[in-house]
């Protein structure tokens, strides 16, 4: 047996003569004696730990076969999803005005009509080819809950669809949280609603700063008060957008949320992510430009890592660092925009060479317009970060060049976070939400 070449080895100082193996393959993480690790390479190595770091995909019995099958992962994903992803973009209005909003200068008074509504659900039933077992829609906006009629009868229909097929329908909203009272969401619960993403961008001055209502009024505590009112009904994850300015004040936020009673085993998931910029030279209506250009800058990775380890360390729970390719390369899943025009992701919503067919038309090859295995070259086929990366996220390539012609390489952020996130893990043990 070899090492796999999708392992990253760290020193582990608490036990001295052990090594801190993490593979990026399976997102497994062992600690291996020294001597234990040495013999690998000797052809030495015990049954005993063979047959444990075999299990763990931190040993396989050769390289080619080992990137071969890597090479193949997604080919392997997509043949095997039982699952359909529709993400629906249901209007794009909003009754919030966030300063960095992506769809600053695509908003207005834009929504999905019952004819539209007609030809989705239509899309969907052709597309839940037999084998399917899970169907799932992700509303978006806009704000979502300002077409909550629309999520209602889309959610009756698609219910006893899937039902009448043995299979399940379940659906998740991308809301701001300001309309997300109790009353609608025990109906929505009751419709198959599974879980909801609302974002917080820090303690209420900040929040309120970021995300003011359309009158300028702040939404802090009417946020907070939806997600007393029905974390118990459903899963809620809050997620939250800082910047290099106000990232330290997030831990605010989170004293403020275990002080209001939503403690770890009431919230899903917390998690926080950087402002990303605009892509250069596009003009939006407000001139954000406070963002970060990439995960790779380094202020992005001080406050990345800093924040997760406040998350853990209070208890919340949040993603695990594990495989992720980005959603453009799988096959079953789809963006809707409001007028029914396709595309593979949300954030590329009406920008030009980006949409990939229509409701009335039918989805035609995509494969060139968003440079599917783009990660397939010599540099990413030798990369340990492979499994973890694939090439990296296409906005963010669209973001820096203003195309997504070369890759979004994560090198930078994996050489320099990568250690502290699995040291989290292992320090936090948090549990898989
Ligand atoms: S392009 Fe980026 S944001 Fe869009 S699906 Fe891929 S990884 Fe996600
Ligand atoms: S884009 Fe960079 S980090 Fe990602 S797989 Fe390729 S070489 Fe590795």
């Amino acid at each position: 047996m070899k090492l796999s070449r999708y392992i990253k080895v760290f020193p582990f100082e608490k036990r001295p003569g052990y090594l801190l193996l993490y593979s990026t393959k399976k997102a497994s993480i062992t600690l291996v004696k020294e001597e234990a690790f040495d013999s690998i390479d000797r052809g030495t190595l015990s049954p005993g730990n063979e047959a444990m770091l075999s299990e763990l995909g931190m040993v396989v019995p050769d390289d080619e076969t080992e990137k071969t099958e890597v090479s193949g992962f997604m080919d392997e994903i997509n043949r095997r999803n039982p699952r359909l992803n529709i993400s629906v973009i249901l209007n794009l209005d909003c009754n919030f005005n966030c300063i960095y909003c992506y769809e600053t200068g695509m908003k207005g008074k834009l929504y999905m009509t019952d004819e539209t509504a007609a030809l989705l659900t239509g899309f969907i039933k052709e597309r839940f080819t037999p084998g399917k077992n899970s169907l799932n829609i992700d509303f978006y906006g806009g704000e979502p809950l300002l077409s909550a009629g629309l999520i209602k009868s889309i959610s009756a229909q698609m219910k006893s669809f899937a039902e009448c097929r043995g299979a399940s329908y379940t659906f998740t909203l991308v809301t701001n949280g300001s309309l997300f009272r109790r009353r609608i969401a025990e109906d929505l619960v009751s419709m198959g609603l599974k879980g909801v993403k609302i974002t917080m961008d820090g303690p209420p001055e900040i929040h309120n700063a970021c995300r003011p209502f359309r009158s300028g009024a702040g939404s802090f505590d009417t946020v907070i008060r939806n997600i007393q009112e029905t974390c118990d009904l459903v899963n809620v994850a809050v997620s939250g957008n800082f910047q290099k300015a106000n990232f330290g004040k997030f831990p605010l936020l989170m004293d403020y949320l275990e002080r209001k009673g939503l403690t770890p085993d009431r919230i899903y998931e917390l998690k926080f992510d950087p402002v990303m910029n605009r892509r250069a030279g596009r003009k939006p209506a407000a001139d954000y430009t406070d963002g970060a250009m990439t995960v790779n800058e380094p202020w992005v990775i001080r406050a990345g890592t800093y924040l997760r380890a406040e998350v853990l360390k209070r208890g919340y729970r949040t993603p695990k660092i594990s495989p992720s390719p980005c959603q453009v390369e799988i096959t079953d899943s789809f963006v809707v925009n409001f007028d029914g025009v396709i595309y593979k992701c949300p954030v590329f919503i009406g920008r030009d060479g980006f949409a990939i067919g229509d409701l009335r038309n039918g989805v035609r090859d995509y494969t060139a317009a968003y440079r599917l295995g783009i990660w397939k070259n010599r540099e990413c086929a030798d990369c340990e970060y492979l499994p973890l990366c694939f090439g990296g996220c296409r906005y963010m390539s669209y973001v820096r060049d203003g195309n997504i012609d070369s890759l979004d390489c994560k090198r930078a952020y994996l050489d320099a976070a990568l250690e502290t996130l699995v040291r989290q893990d292992i320090l936090y043990g948090q549990k898989k939400p």
